[in-house]
């Protein structure tokens, strides 16, 4: 087998939280083409937060406009928390929302990312911030 596809040397897990379900599946999609990375969808920052409560994350990527609870609030409560202070957060935001996106990084977030997602992009990023090899 001749594939491209990376391969991640040891298993790891990412939380994708957006209220869009297809924006979730296109995330979710993206990043099936790193081998070795479980992947959890959740629907809001509360839908995260239980579900982060249950398992241990190595990655979490948030949108920023969600009901309930918003992503902005999700990086605070994060970093709050003992057991995800240091987990790389990247968030998803839109073009124009230069001032989400300073404020989430100002609280803590690692990178961001654009919407309209590129598959690509996103798989560079997470593999850079996981710390992935190419093979
Ligand atoms: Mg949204």
């Amino acid at each position: 087998m001749t594939d491209q596809t990376p391969q991640a040397t040891r298993r790891l897990s990412a939380l994708v939280v957006d209220d869009s379900p297809p924006m979730r599946k296109m995330i979710v999609f993206a990043l099936s083409r790193i081998a070795g990375l479980t992947l959890v969808e959740a629907e809001d920052g509360v839908d995260a937060l239980r579900k982060l409560a249950g398992a241990r994350f190595d990655l979490v990527l948030t949108d920023i406009n969600m009901p309930i609870l918003d992503g902005l609030k999700l990086v605070k409560r994060l970093r709050a928390d003992e057991n995800y202070q240091d987990v790389p957060i990247i968030i998803i935001t839109t073009e124009g929302a230069a001032e989400d996106r300073q404020r989430a990084l100002s609280l803590g977030a690692n990178a961001y990312i654009t919407k309209p997602i590129q598959a690509g992009e996103v798989v560079r990023l997470v593999r850079q911030i996981l710390k992935i090899g190419e093979r």
